[in-house]
């Protein structure tokens, strides 16, 4: 019999192997890793929660410091790249990447905002028709806005709040269980706020199928794509989404607290919504006259409010540029694999003893799984700390889940394979 050690040096080799055979490996060079800790380098599978820094968004946040310090004020009309129209750079990558128009999408703002702003415009309650349904295990944010929205209405979330819900002892959702619902609420469901992909389980909808289900019951569909953006190929557009919010510091690598967006189908743009309005919204061609009457800007952007924040959009800009030259097709391919990879290796060395939650179909889900610690004699939470200790940043998540991602443009099959080593170490497995 071959010893341990042969064995896992020959899996170390494959995995350097499949990186030599990948053309996006170089992409990681272009990133910050952090730093080592207790003697180990970091295996970062984190960007579900947090990408890592492009090294070009330091360069990009630089240049816009630069400007300001010699140009001051007249750096929004003169700087390299003037502030007054900086926002629109970012237009053409997002609507690549989220598969929209130009006209659809925007970014500002930073998620839970662009959620109240856009339930502001497409939320409006009947009283006939006034329910949202949501699923039970939302992030509490989206949970709090929609409530909050539905009490400034005067409507009780605790009598029109629905709640899909897996259907026992799973952790998916079924569109089949969706279906059930509405037939059960009829006419009386205004909105769906609905993940790309469901931030616990990792589970992907099927958004295409959503929008069609939406609009077949003349209920308003609303996306959170916290989780899906940058993570899987989107096409908003054509799947008929009604509106989308996103966050940009996840698996976008925009930077903590990075300026969100926001999508709206074009069959909206031409309404007189109700919106919240600032002067950002003006069209930009009478915004400075200063007038009293506002004059609406063209498509999404009639949602602005402020000014954009620079130093913010700058990384977001200088990350969507690196999307957009890696390929979102070639990540996901990349990221299939790669998961595949990760629910094999992990299947082969543990067995049950550590289930995955999240659906094994890759059209059922991003590149993240989440990991339940079923059958070892340490707990869940007791394995996550010990793997902090050894330099594995991934992430917990309350009561019983480690989430672990591996990004496309800079994970490597080897730090898979490393993973999979330490968890061994914390599990007390491997000596
Ligand atoms: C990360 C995340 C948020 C974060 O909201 P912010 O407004 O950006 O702080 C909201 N909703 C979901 C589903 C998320 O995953």
């Amino acid at each position: 019999m071959r010893s341990d050690t042969t064995n896992r040096a020959d899996k170390a080799n494959d995995a350097r192997r499949l990186d030599e055979q990948d053309d996006l490996a170089q992409w990681r060079r272009e990133f910050g890793l952090p730093e080592s800790r207790n003697g180990r380098d970091p295996v970062y599978l984190c960007g579900n929660s947090l990408g890592l820094m492009p090294l070009a968004a330091a360069d990009a946040v630089k240049a816009e410091l630069d400007d300001w310090s010699r140009l001051g004020v007249r750096g929004h009309f003169e700087a390299r790249q003037p502030w007054m129209r900086y926002h629109h750079r970012a237009r053409p990558l997002l609507a690549a990447l989220t598969g929209s128009q130009d006209n659809e999408v925007v970014a500002m703002n930073s998620l839970t905002v662009n959620l109240h702003l856009l339930m502001v415009s497409f939320y409006r309650p009947r009283k006939d028709r006034c329910k949202i349904i949501i699923e039970r295990d939302v992030f509490p944010s989206d949970r709090f806005a929609v409530e909050s929205q539905m009490r400034w209405h005067g409507v009780d979330p605790g009598e029109h709040l629905i709640e899909w819900l897996p259907a026992d002892g799973e952790a998916s959702l079924s569109i089949e269980d969706l279906e059930m619902l509405l037939q059960e609420h009829n006419n009386s469901v205004a909105m769906l706020l609905l993940p790309g992909v469901q931030y616990y389980s990792g589970q992907l909808l099927d958004m295409e199928r959503l929008g069609h289900l939406a609009r077949r019951h003349g209920i308003t569909l609303g996306i959170d794509l916290a989780h899906a953006i940058g993570n899987t190929p989107l096409q908003l557009h054509d799947w008929g989404i009604d509106f989308a919010v996103w966050c940009s510091y996840k698996y976008l690598n925009g930077g903590p607290g990075a300026v969100g967006g926001a999508f709206v189908h074009e069959r909206h743009l031409s309404a007189n919504l109700p919106r919240l309005l600032g002067w950002w919204g003006n069209n930009e061609s009478t915004r400075l006259l200063m007038q009293p009457e506002y004059d609406r800007a063209p498509g999404v952007d009639a949602w602005q409010l402020s000014n954009q924040p620079i130093f913010s959009l700058a990384p977001v800009i200088a990350s969507l540029e690196i999307f957009s030259a890696a390929g979102i097709g070639k990540l996901r391919e990349k990221s299939v694999r790669l998961t595949r990879y990760l629910e094999r290796r992990l299947a082969e060395q543990f067995g049950e003893q550590v289930s995955i939650i999240t659906p094994c179909d890759p059209n059922e889900r991003g590149c993240q799984l989440s990991l339940m610690i079923t059958d070892l004699p340490v707990s869940g939470r007791e394995i996550f700390d010990r793997l902090d200790e050894l330099n594995v940043i991934v992430d917990w998540r309350e009561p019983d889940v480690i989430r672990v991602a591996p990004a496309p443009l800079y994970n490597s099959f080897l730090d898979v394979h490393e993973f999979v080593g330490r968890l061994e170490h914390a599990a007390g497995v491997r000596a």
